[in-house]
């Protein structure tokens, strides 16, 4: 326990919770005791998904399954999510719960060592949430940083092992001190690694929220239109309120008002628009 038995008490009185799918499945994973995310650290990932609605997420370390489900719910239907195990004995289980959820559409379970796996991916995350084999992390994080798209966030879990990372190495359970070294370690290359940002929060077990710096991809723009349509004058187009609903932008482009502007943000998507 890192803070106060108390202080977890309140804030998880605040808690709205999850599914009730999500809410049997947690209760059968604590009476299994398979490990699951904590009450906490639910509430953060909710609430970053909120803020960064992810397209494309990637876990390391499945079990079976939960965290993966609660992204899922939390997340829009286009939003994809790959996520990686290597216990045998768990796959099954995740692949029945990922079926009974109903999203199975959106998970993509990947079977082996995620060191293995790490190195076949190509395509760009916009999340990663690491929550494996603790004294791996530091192996993983290369490829991790690699799979990471500009602007995208990197939550590792359980970084604090319950409390025993700030006792010295040699407090430490023998058995236990490689993970304590190397926990140590990743802790000291996140924070101090000049392409990412990195705040270490006491939630749950510990918590580290990473964020790779650095220019996100620049929007497509439709060849031939002058520029690009930079933020600002979005901005501005929304605050003096010539911008509405679609059909009035189309009406106004039509009309000339915004000329190619509209052309442009459509080409893009039109999604910053909204
Ligand atoms: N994210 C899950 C909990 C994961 S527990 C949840 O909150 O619901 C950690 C899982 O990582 C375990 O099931 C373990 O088997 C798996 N794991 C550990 N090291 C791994 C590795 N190197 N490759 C793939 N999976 C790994
Ligand atoms: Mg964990």
């Amino acid at each position: 326990m890192i803070i106060d038995e108390r202080m977890i008490a309140f804030i998880q009185s605040m808690d709205r919770g999850n599914s009730l799918f999500l809410t049997d499945l947690e209760q059968k994973a604590l009476d299994d005791n398979v490990p699951i995310i904590r009450p906490e650290t639910q509430s953060l990932l909710r609430f970053l998904l909120a803020l960064t609605k992810p397209h494309n997420i990637l876990e390391v370390g499945t079990a079976v399954g939960f965290s993966a489900i609660l992204m899922a719910e939390n997340t829009s239907d286009d939003c994809r999510i790959t996520t990686i195990e290597k216990y045998e004995k768990r796959i099954p289980e995740a692949r029945k719960n990922f079926a009974a959820s109903g999203y199975e559409n959106r998970i993509r379970l990947l079977e082996g060592d995620a060191s293995d796996i790490l190195l076949q991916l190509t395509e760009g995350c916009d999340l990663i949430f690491m929550d494996a084999a603790k004294g791996q992390y530091i192996h993983f994080l290369p490829q991790v940083k690699r799979l990471l798209n500009p602007g995208g966030v990197l939550i590792s879990d359980n970084v604090l092992q319950d409390g025993e990372i700030l006792e010295s190495r040699f407090a430490v359970e023998r058995r236990n001190r490689t993970i304590h070294s190397r926990m140590r370690e990743y802790l000291f290359t996140l924070t101090h690694d000049e392409e990412m940002e990195t705040v270490l929060l006491p939630v749950g077990d510990g918590v580290t929220l990473s964020v790779k710096m650095g220019e996100e991809p620049p929007i497509a723009v439709e060849e031939g239109s002058e520029k690009a349509i930079g933020r600002t004058e979005e901005t501005e187009r929304k605050e003096s309120g010539i911008t509405g609903s679609r059909t009035e932008e189309t009406e106004q482009s039509k009309s000339g008002i915004t000329g190619n502007i509209t052309e442009g943000s459509e080409q893009s998507g039109g999604g910053n628009l909204e």
